[in-house]
């Protein structure tokens, strides 16, 4: 039994000042999510007490946002503006109490009274006041006697306190302004650190979550509340905030975007907003595996654009149907198709592992559009696509051979090929070699749907544009390419009626949306959602990526509800664990001094009996205690999400033995979290689960001599910069080549054909 009955209740407090953002996502899936998994409530409360920028427009698209992305406050909205009263109640009672008073220095001198971190603040000659004044002059800032700034309402704390937080706090100021809900009825306002905390107490928060920035204001948080309630208060937790590469998050600066026109508004594809995201066709699922993946960390770090795109596309892939699209057209003509004939092709929607039925017949005909970059006059080395004189598969169609190449003779640019259609090769008993061909997509031009397609890449072009060099914001790094409009693009046929909002592959392309808003019947218009990754688009090997391994994920509920009253962070509560348990504590001790353990590591192992028990069993079959403390501490208790160690699918054992076998070099560590990813899901044998994927399939010197040619033809200037001297590229055309391999193949023999290759 807990602090609280075992009831949780959390809330997301968004100020409604702006559009919601990922980061947001972050926090509504971890409070909503903790409410579902707890049993408990999840409160939706607007944290509105600045009545300069706030707006009920921004509560609206809130509204619109978290519903959107799957949640459900019931009937628990709430606004902290409704709080006015009884929290000016409150002040007064803290008055009363001798615990807070008007102060008149101005700005300016209260910042000065209040020292450094190294040197002790100053007490205010006003803190003295007596209760009567303290209530006289109170009672008058809220009549509207006073001009702004002239007085404010500050907590009689301890102006020599370390935390700084903690030298008087302000509680109140006075601001002649109009409120989007309480219009002039209030002149004085509450600030975040008095406003905050009372109205967790007063809706009977359990858990308030915030981020890590708050960590110093949790004294006053619990300074208020104890003043003021009686048990069981809520306490505050902290967490990491979210931070994306290539792109801001915070609203003041997405404002300005939004207000300088520098994005179409808050829901241009291309911003972080949910809005945006929305728009962009990105999913809720999808935004909502994304931040399970990065799970909940109590350390700050940016998060790189892949890991968002990668959940997004794992999510699209079993949704979006595959269609073909040509978005920068070169015209084909099969000269030996008659012209007028229309051979209609059958053409499955879903890839063979996807277990969906459904496909559409599209038209053959004798003039047909590529791709005009699967077309090469003088293609690089392992080029598979269209070459004069070469081969190539039409999707779903037939072989084509390139006879002619037909160039406009006023700019010299390839106007249109002349190709050959081939009969298809006999299919070999017992699957043969891969045809050296790739197979592209084609539309037929007597059928095709011209349609507008967008195409959209980062925002910045730095991965912080936030740490501006002296002298720049962070708009001058702002990415003019960031969007691109292609018109003309070609279509397959049954795309003319695509409804707004529907998602699509395109072959070899990404995956795309009709956007909601420009989209009309008979002239769609796409935006570019994601890209697909890049051993899709050459159509070689495509099988999904591993799982993207994220950091281990401390539950915000478990401390709070096994410890006495007071828990303090994860870490402390882990301490505290074992002061209570002797075992744990020596081997804590013992990992850290036998085993050669990261403290931070010894530390995450031994807060849980159940988890070191784990370990040591794990350890005990195969003794290799650094790599299994790893896996534990950052993949399998990260994967817990509220469930217990014993509750898993797969035994101690079976851990080892993955592990045993990726550091064996028997799977390589990309394989051995697909693994994983089985075990966590379905539980069993990794033997078994690799056998089963073919993961401990090798690749014949023929097939790795290949995939090489491959991953350095897409990078010829790379491959100059090697051959003049730039050893350290080496590990670049390994890491291509191990991806186009899905990991499976052995780096030291990709090394050596690569040294031999350019050497
Ligand atoms: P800004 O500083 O840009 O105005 P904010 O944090 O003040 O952003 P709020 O509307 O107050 O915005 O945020 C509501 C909730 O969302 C808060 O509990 C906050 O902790 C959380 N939050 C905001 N930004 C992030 C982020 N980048 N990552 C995780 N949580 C966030
Ligand atoms: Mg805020």
């Amino acid at each position: 039994m807990g602090a609280y009955g075992g009831r949780v209740a959390t809330r997301f407090p968004p100020e409604p000042n702006g559009y919601l953002h990922i980061g947001h996502a972050k926090s509504i899936c971890l409070n909503f999510g903790i409410a579902r998994d707890f049993g408990g409530v999840c409160h939706l409360r607007m944290d509105d007490t600045n009545p300069e920028t706030e707006d009920m427009k921004y509560v609206e698209a809130i509204l619109r946002d978290v519903r959107w992305l799957g949640f459900d406050w019931g009937d628990k909205l709430f606004f902290a503006s409704d709080y006015y009263e009884p929290l000016y109640e409150f002040a007064l009672r803290l008055i009363r109490g001798g615990k807070a008073y008007v102060d008149s220095l101005d700005e300016e001198e209260i910042r000065r009274y209040r020292g450094t971190i190294t040197e002790a603040g100053t007490e205010s000659p006003y803190r003295n006041r007596s209760v009567e004044e303290n209530l006289d002059l109170f009672g008058r800032m809220r009549a509207g006697e006073f001009p702004d700034g002239t007085h404010v309402l500050r907590a009689k704390i301890d102006m020599t306190s370390r935390n700084m937080k903690m030298r008087d706090p302000l509680l109140y100021r006075i601001r002649h302004a109009t409120h989007y809900r309480r219009g002039d009825r209030w002149c004085l306002y509450p600030m975040y650190d008095f406003a905050h905390p009372l109205s967790d107490a007063i809706e009977n928060i359990t858990h308030s979550i915030c981020t890590l920035e708050f960590e110093n204001n949790r004294a006053i948080y619990d300074w208020l509340v104890e003043n003021l309630f009686p048990e069981p208060r809520p306490r505050q937790y902290e967490f990491a905030r979210l931070n994306l590469d290539y792109t801001v998050m915070s609203k003041r600066k997405l404002l300005q975007l939004v207000e300088e026109s520098h994005v179409s508004g808050w829901d241009d594809p291309r911003m972080p907003t949910i809005a945006g995201m929305r728009r962009r066709g990105y999913t809720p699922e999808g935004i909502r595996l994304f931040t399970a993946r990065i799970g909940v960390d109590k350390a700050n770090s940016r998060v790189s654009m892949e890991l968002l795109e990668d959940a997004i596309r794992d999510d699209l892939n079993a949704r979006a149907p595959r269609v073909m699209a040509v978005l920068r057209p070169l015209k084909v003509t099969i000269t030996n198709h008659p012209a007028g004939e229309v051979a209609w092709m059958d053409a499955p929607y879903w890839p063979h592992d996807i277990p969906r039925e459904g496909s559409r017949k599209l038209p053959l005909t004798r003039e047909v559009f590529i791709e005009r970059t699967d077309f090469h006059e003088t293609p690089p080395g392992g080029w598979m696509r269209l070459r004069p004189a070469g081969e190539v598969r039409l999707r779903n169609a037939c072989l084509l051979r390139c006879d002619e190449v037909v160039k406009d003779s006023a700019t010299g640019e390839v106007a249109e090929l002349r190709c050959t259609r081939l009969p298809d090769p006999p299919v070999k008993a017992g699957g043969g070699k891969r045809a050296k061909s790739a197979a592209i997509q084609w539309v037929s031009a007597r059928f095709a749907v011209p349609a507008e397609v967008r195409l959209y890449d980062r925002l910045f072009t730095v991965p912080d544009p936030e740490a501006a060099e002296e002298g720049k914001s962070f708009k001058d790094y702002l990415n003019p390419r960031s969007a691109e409009t292609l018109r003309g693009c070609l279509l397959e046929p049954g795309m003319a009626g695509a409804p707004p909002g529907e998602r699509y592959q395109f072959v070899r392309h990404g995956y795309f949306i009709t956007d909601a808003e420009d989209s009309m019947p008979g002239t769609p218009v796409f935006n570019r959602i994601v890209e697909l990754r890049d051993t899709y688009k050459e159509g070689r090997i495509a099988t999904a990526a591993a799982p993207v391994a994220a950091r281990p994920v401390p539950s915000f509920v478990e401390p709070a509800e096994k410890a006495p009253a007071r828990a303090g962070t994860i870490s402390e509560e882990r301490a505290r664990a074992r002061e209570r348990d002797a075992s744990l504590s020596r081997r804590h001790d013992a990992y850290i001094r036998d085993w050669g353990l990261p403290p931070a590591l010894a530390d995450v192992l031994t807060g849980d009996a159940s988890v070191a028990d784990f370990f040591d069993a794990a350890v005990a079959s195969y003794p290799n205690p650094k790599a299994i403390a790893n896996w534990t501490a950052n993949d399998i208790l990260r994967e817990l999400k509220g469930r217990t160690i014993g509750e898993l699918p797969f035994t101690a054992g079976q851990l080892a033995e993955l592990v045993r076998r990726i550091e064996g070099g028997e799977v390589t560590s990309a394989a051995g979290r697909t693994v994983f990813g089985h075990m966590m899901s379905g539980g069993g044998s990794p033997g078994e689960i690799v056998r089963r994927l073919g993961l401990d399939r090798t690749y014949s010197e023929d097939e790795l001599s290949a995939a090489v040619d491959h991953a350095l033809a897409g990078m010829p200037d790379k491959v100059e910069a090697y051959r003049a001297g730039k050893a350290s590229l080496l590990g670049l055309f390994t890491g291509q080549v191990m991806r186009l391999t899905q990991g499976k193949a052995d780096p030291k023999a990709v090394q050596e054909i690569i040294r031999r290759k350019l050497g």
